[in-house]
C-alpha cells in the first residue's frame, strides 16, 4: 500500500515519495510529511547480521513505497559502496563510557554524505518514474559541507547538473580545495564575492523565476533541491540510528530491548528530526538530545517553548551549526500541532514576519522525549581536549558539542541510559580548531601543515578525501558578483 506525502502548510496537498523527491518543497511552501509514520516490525535481534545496505532497505522500504524493490536496492547498492572507507559505512566505536555512531565515513568525511550519496539515485528514479525527461539541475547555495557532499553525490551521475555557489572568504581553505578540485563531467563550482546569504537568496530566486523555468524548459532542464527539508534526505538519515542499535546489540553492548539516548549535534534540525522517526517507529530510545552551538535557539525553544531568531548570528567553530532558522523544526511543529496545517502556517508566517513565535503549552507536553542542551566555544576546546587526554580519541568541534552535551546532561540527572553521540565530521576536516583545542601553539599554523602532523597525533590514517586534494588539480576558477547568478547559470548551461 503506498504511503502518502502531505505538505505541514495544506492538508490538501497530496504526493506520492518520489514526486516529493523529485520536488523538494511543496508548492505552498511546506514541507512534505508523511501521512503516518510507519512502525518498523523486523526484530532487531534478526539483523545482527546484516549489512548496512540491508538495513537501510528495510527502513527505507517502509517511506518510499512507490519505489519497487529493485529500484530500492539499486539506488542503496550504487550509494553505500567503496566510496565509504569502512565495510560497516557508520560505525560505532566505544570512546569512554559513551558510545560514538561514525557517520564521516563518506566520500567528503561529513555526515551530509549519508544522505546525498543516495539523493542524486533517488532523484533520477523518481525521474524516470514520473516520465521526466528533462535534465535534472541541481543549485547549492554553500557554507561548506554541504556543497562537496552534493557535489560528490552528483559528479558524473547521468541525467544530472549540479551548479554550486559559496562565499569566496566564507568557507575554509580545506572547504574551498575540496570543492575546486571536483572532478565531473556535470558538476560547476562558482566562488560568490558576497556571503552565505547572498548565496542562498540568489539560489532561491532563480528556483522560483519564471522566465528562467521556461528558458531552462526549452533546453530540456529543470531545476531539483538536494537541499536538507527534500525527504530523499531525511528517509535515509533514519537507517543509521536503527544500524547503531543493531550493532551494539550484536556486541552485546546492550540487551534487546534496552532504551538508549541519542545526542545530536543539531543546525538544521534534520539528523535529530530522523532520530525522532526512528524512535516513533519503535527504535528503542529514551530521550533525544538536542545539542546546539552558541546559536542556542532550539536550546532556549525546548527550554521556554519560545522560538526567537532575534539574535546575533555567532560565528563558531562549529559553522555547519551556525543557524538561527532550523527548517526542519517545521515538520515537528506540526507534529505537536495536531497535524494542524493551519496552526503550523500562522506559526511559519508569524517566524518570517516577526522572526519569533511560541507555542502552547498542550504542544510543550509533547515534547517531552527532547532535551535541549549547548556547548559554549570554551566548552566545546576543553571537551576536544578532555576527551583525548581521556581516551585519545579525537573529535571534530560539532561532535565535540553533543559530547559536551551529553556529558552534562547524565551529571544533571543521572540518567544511567547508554548514549549514543551521533559524530557528524571527522577530526581531519576542521584540523585548525581541532589541534589548537589540544595544543594552543597550533593556533596560527596553517591547515595544510596541521594535516601533515594529524596521523601521528590522532593514531586515525589519512582519509582518502582529505589525501585526494593536498595535491589535486584546481579545476574550477569561475567567480562571480551576486548580481550575477543567473547570468553565469545561463552561461554554464548555454541557454
Ligand atoms: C550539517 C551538519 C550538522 C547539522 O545537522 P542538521 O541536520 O542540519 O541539524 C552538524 N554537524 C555537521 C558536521 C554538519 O555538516
Amino acid at each position: 500500500m503506498d504511503l502518502w506525502y502531505k505538505s505541514t502548510r495544506d492538508s490538501k496537498e497530496r504526493v506520492r515519495a518520489s514526486e516529493a523527491v523529485l520536488t523538494g518543497l511543496a508548492p505552498d511552501g511546506g514541507l512534505y510529511v508523511p501521512e503516518t509514520v510507519p512502525e518498523f516490525t523486523v526484530p532487531l535481534k534478526d539483523l545482527t547480521d546484516a549489512r548496512y545496505q540491508d538495513v537501510a532497505y528495510e527502513v527505507m522500504r517502509l517511506f518510499l513505497t512507490d519505489y519497487t524493490e529493485a529500484e530500492l536496492k539499486d539506488c542503496i547498492e550504487k550509494a553505500y559502496d567503496s566510496k565509504f572507507d569502512v565495510p560497516e559505512i557508520a560505525p560505532v566505536v566505544k570512546v569512554g563510557y559513551v558510545y560514538h555512531l561514525e557517520l564521516f565515513h563518506g566520500a567528503t568525511i561529513a555526515f551530509k554524505d549519508m544522505a546525498l550519496s543516495i539523493l542524486p539515485y533517488l532523484m533520477t528514479t523518481a525521474a524516470r518514474k514520473n516520465q521526466v525527461e528533462n535534465e535534472i539541475v541541481i543549485l547549492t547555495a554553500t557554507s561548506g559541507d554541504t556543497g562537496k557532499a552534493a557535489l560528490a553525490g552528483f559528479a558524473d551521475v547521468p541525467g544530472t547538473r549540479i551548479i554550486v555557489f559559496y562565499p569566496k572568504d566564507g568557507v575554509s581553505k580545506i572547504q574551498e580545495r575540496q570543492m575546486v578540485t571536483q572532478k565531473g563531467g556535470n558538476v560547476d563550482v562558482v566562488a560568490l564575492h558576497g556571503n552565505f546569504d547572498s548565496a542562498q537568496n540568489g539560489v532561491k530566486a532563480m528556483y522560483t523565476d519564471q522566465a528562467l523555468k521556461e528558458e531552462l524548459a526549452a533546453d530540456g532542464y529543470q531545476f531539483s533541491s538536494a537541499n536538507s527539508i527534500n525527504i530523499g534526505r531525511l528517509v535515509p538519515q533514519i537507517v543509521y540510528y536503527f544500524w547503531a542499535y543493531i550493532q551494539m546489540l550484536s556486541r552485546g553492548q546492550i540487551e534487546d530491548g534496552e532504551e538508549i539516548n541519542l545526542v545530536v549535534p543539531t543546525g538544521n534540525f534534520g539528523n535529530i528530526l530522523a532520530a525522532y522517526y526512528a524512535k516513533r517507529m519503535g527504535l528503542p530510545v529514551k530521550k533525544l538530545l538536542c545539542a546546539s552551538n552558541e546559536n542556542k535557539v532550539l536550546y532556549d525553544f525546548f527550554t521556554t517553548g519560545i522560538y526567537d531568531k532575534n539574535r546575533d548570528f555567532i560565528l563558531t567553530i562549529s559553522p555547519s551549526m551556525d543557524i538561527l532558522i532550523s527548517s526542519n523544526l517545521e515538520r515537528l511543529i506540526y507534529e505537536i500541532a495536531g497535524e494542524d496545517a493551519r496552526i503550523t502556517r500562522e506559526l511559519m508566517e508569524e517566524l518570517s514576519r516577526t522572526g519569533r513565535y511560541t507555542i502552547t503549552q498542550e504542544m510543550r507536553d509533547q515534547l517531552d522525549c527532547f532535551v535541549g542542551g549547548f556547548a559554549t566555544e570554551t566548552q566545546t576546546k576543553e571537551q576536544i581536549r578532555e576527551v583525548y587526554q581521556r581516551t585519545g580519541y579525537i573529535m571534530d568541534p560539532h561532535t565535540a558539542v553533543a559530547s559536551f552535551v551529553c556529558k552534562q546532561y547524565r551529571v544533571d540527572t543521572n540518567d544511567p541510559a547508554k548514549c549514543v553521540i551521533a559524530s557528524t565530521a571527522s577530526p581531519y576536516k576542521f584540523v585548525g580548531s581541532v589541534m589548537s583545542a589540544i595544543d594552543s601553539s597550533c593556533e596560527n599554523v596553517d591547515e595544510f601543515t596541521l594535516l601533515k602532523e594529524f596521523p601521528k597525533l590522532s593514531h586515525t590514517p589519512m582519509p582518502p578525501a582529505i589525501r585526494d586534494i593536498l595535491d589535486a588539480e584546481v579545476l574550477h576558477h569561475r567567480e562571480c558578483d551576486p548580481g550575477q547568478m543567473k547570468a553565469t547559470v545561463e552561461d554554464i548551461l548555454h541557454l
